[in-house]
């Protein structure tokens, strides 16, 4: 055949309408002619390859492209064989894929954009990761890791240096100085005397919080009106006197000033005690 730079415009033409007539037997010709000669489609891929390549970036952006190429990898991904070989090139490639992974999550716009996907699905995200810190093996795992010395240390060590920054102190004491803010302290505290006691607190902050907001500030014991917020957690059963292991419900409890509460110091109060104490000795 004569290259098309030797003829004239008139042969171009004369050319490009014949071809156009009869393209699709031209196409099949092709088809029939490169299937059954690999090599010749070897050696244009060579010649062309860059040509290619680009025509492939091209059409591949193309949605119906794209929605086809995503459906196939799943289906690829699938296979048995597959995943078996993706296996194997993942143990034997341990080190290199750590350190790609790294090089990867240390790029600027991938950590921009993660950020940007975090503030998106924030809600999404702090879901999913407390449905996973509670999984049992995770748990498991986690308590290990903690209780490793070097990580303790760390880990003291930041929080010492993250309490010393102006702004978290002063957040620290706001938070302080709200009522909210008062019981959760308090709360800390119970969770302090339950470690040592080895009892057991099973009722919630909020179940707490309407107990004191029900007595409207008043101390039951002295009628004396006190605050909401300085009355204090009255275990009826003392905790030093409760067996190990004894579950305080919310009726085990009740809100005292604080100077009722000391009065009382480790009895049992007649009204409630006799009551506990037939539970305790059963
Ligand atoms: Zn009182």
């Amino acid at each position: 055949m004569i290259s098309n730079k030797m003829l004239t415009e008139e042969e171009k033409s004369k050319r490009r309408r014949y071809y156009y007539k009869n393209k699709q037997r031209i196409l099949q010709q092709q088809r029939e002619k490169y299937n059954n000669n690999p090599e010749v489609s070897k050696r244009y891929y060579r010649n062309n390859r860059d040509k290619i390549l680009l025509r492939d970036r091209i059409r591949n952006k193309k949605p119906e492209i794209k929605l086809k190429r995503k459906k196939y990898r799943k289906e690829y991904n699938q296979r048995l064989e597959v995943k078996e070989h993706q296996k194997n090139y993942r143990e034997e490639n341990k080190e290199k894929i750590k350190i790609q992974k790294k090089e990867y999550s240390q790029k600027i716009e991938v950590k921009n954009r993660g950020k940007e996907l975090y503030i998106i699905n924030k809600n999404k995200i702090n879901i999913r990761r407390r449905e996973y810190r509670k999984r049992p093996e995770v748990k498991k795992r986690t308590k290990e890791y903690e209780q490793k010395p070097e990580v303790k240390k760390r880990r003291k060590l930041y929080l010492k240096e993250y309490s010393q920054i102006d702004n978290v102190k002063l957040k620290k004491k706001e938070y302080s100085q709200t009522q909210k803010g008062r019981l959760a302290i308090k709360f800390v505290g119970l969770r302090r005397k339950e470690k040592l006691k080895r009892v057991i607190h099973k009722f919630t902050k909020e179940e707490w919080t309407s107990l004191i907001v029900n007595t409207k500030g008043m101390c039951p014991m002295c009628n004396k009106f006190i605050g909401i917020d300085k009355l204090t957690l009255d275990h009826i059963i003392p905790i030093s006197k409760a067996p190990k292991g004894f579950i305080y419900t919310i009726e085990d409890v009740r809100p005292l000033c604080k100077s009722c509460n000391s009065k009382k110091n480790n009895f049992i109060s007649k009204e409630f005690g006799n009551i506990q104490l037939a539970i305790l000795t059963n």
